[in-house]
């Protein structure tokens, strides 16, 4: 069996150790050793990294009660030297000990207690059993937990009895027949863990609550300490800044000037609107014109919404008998076919063009409608549509 020598020190990151046990495990070379301080993926903390004389240890895993440390290249029997990658391990320690202080935080202030939690690589997250969350409980939370790091309250890792254990932690029932390992934030916090934790409380840095998003009748949350908190600082302050510097005003105005803009934007739309619908209720008497000496009539609004499409293609088929193709652009790329004219199944000439605009659409044989994103082949598919009209066969579709 493996002596954890994570168990002991945290911040132990170099040791010598004895090759127990060499194998193949999921098709990497891998080895026991005597004694580790790489730790392997459990209780919802990632492996740590690292290397074995030099050669990269990239997974750790637990498994029927050893620690496998699989390679890159296979490792020669005898003595090794291990070290770990201090970086990784110091960061899932600041994400560990940040889960521990807003467990605790939570339990202290509201009662609320903790069901699960996983430390990823990006971000971690806790779940939480409670029915209704509120975001005064989540600020106050999260102030709370900020100021137990600021406190730098010590952090303490000790093996107890289970008798002793279920005497001291009354969240969880422990079951076992061996040594338990209590983490204990002082004042806080006291829970079976095998994980591991920075010494003082203040090593965490900075506790901030990303997200908050409801599962099966509880809440998770998304959160980040340490480095990942400034990093993440660093990055939302860099979005802050570059939309100040388009926008030519300070951080604490973007809120207002962005819903001016808004309101401006949905103002000019509305405009632009009745503007296009002015525009194409004249150019309907070109249309049924053009449609009564050719039978059949393309043509492509500049800005028209797929309403006011549809209602001129269905008005102007009414007046004047013939084949309208109507192409516009708005939201998207809108195409409307309407034809009063002869038997003629628009259907197949819509499907046929469609997917020029990345579209979707349908409709009966004389009345067919689609929209679609690429609107800069809108002029394309009303040609390629009026060919296919003017040719007067329908093009072979699956369907
Ligand atoms: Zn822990």
């Amino acid at each position: 069996m493996t002596e954890r020598l994570y168990f002991h020190d945290a911040y132990q990151t170099r040791f010598f150790a004895q090759v127990l046990q060499s194998g193949v495990m999921d098709g990497c070379p891998a080895v026991v050793l005597d004694q580790t301080c790489f730790y392997p993926t459990s209780g919802g903390q990632m492996h740590d990294t690292g290397w074995l004389n030099g050669i990269a240890v990239h997974d750790v895993k637990h498994q029927d009660g050893e620690i496998w440390h699989l390679l890159s290249l296979p490792l020669q029997n005898g003595t090794v030297e291990g070290k770990i990658d201090w970086q990784r391990r110091f960061d899932f320690m600041q994400q560990h000990t940040a889960f521990h202080i807003l467990a605790g935080c939570f339990n202290e202030l509201f009662k609320i207690s903790t069901l699960a939690s996983h430390l990823g690589e990006e971000v971690s997250t806790i779940e939480i059993d409670v029915k209704d969350l509120t975001e005064e409980i989540l600020q106050r939370v999260e102030a709370r937990a900020n100021q137990v790091v600021w406190e730098n309250r010590a952090v303490n890792a000790f093996f107890v009895t289970p008798e002793q254990a279920n005497d001291r932690v009354v969240r969880k029932k422990i079951v076992l027949n061996e040594p338990v390992r209590l983490v204990e934030i002082a004042g806080l916090d006291l829970d079976p863990c095998g994980g591991t934790h920075v010494a003082g409380t203040a090593q965490v840095g900075v506790i901030k609550i990303l997200a908050a998003e409801r599962i099966r009748g509880h809440w998770r949350l998304t959160f980040v300490a340490g480095r990942r908190g400034w990093r993440e600082f660093c990055r939302e302050s860099q979005i802050i800044k570059t939309l100040s510097d388009t926008l030519t005003t300070g951080s604490d105005q973007l809120k207002g000037q962005i819903e001016k803009m808004i309101s401006e934007n949905k103002e000019m739309r509305k405009a632009l609107q009745r503007h296009s619908r002015a525009q194409a209720d004249q150019a309907m008497a070109g249309l049924c014109e053009h449609a009564a000496q050719q039978g059949v009539v393309a043509h492509l609004f500049e800005y028209l919404g797929m309403e006011d499409l549809r209602r001129i293609a269905v008005s102007a088929s009414k007046k004047q008998p013939g084949i309208y193709l109507l192409a516009a652009k708005g939201d998207q790329g809108y195409l409307v076919f309407a034809n009063s004219k002869d038997p003629f199944d628009l259907r197949p000439v819509l499907k046929a063009v469609l997917p020029m605009i990345n579209g979707r659409g349908g409709g009966e044989a004389s009345l067919v409608q689609g929209g679609g994103p690429a609107q800069e082949m809108l002029k394309q598919a009303l040609e390629r549509a009026a060919q296919l009209v003017s040719q007067g066969k329908e093009p072979s579709a699956e369907s």
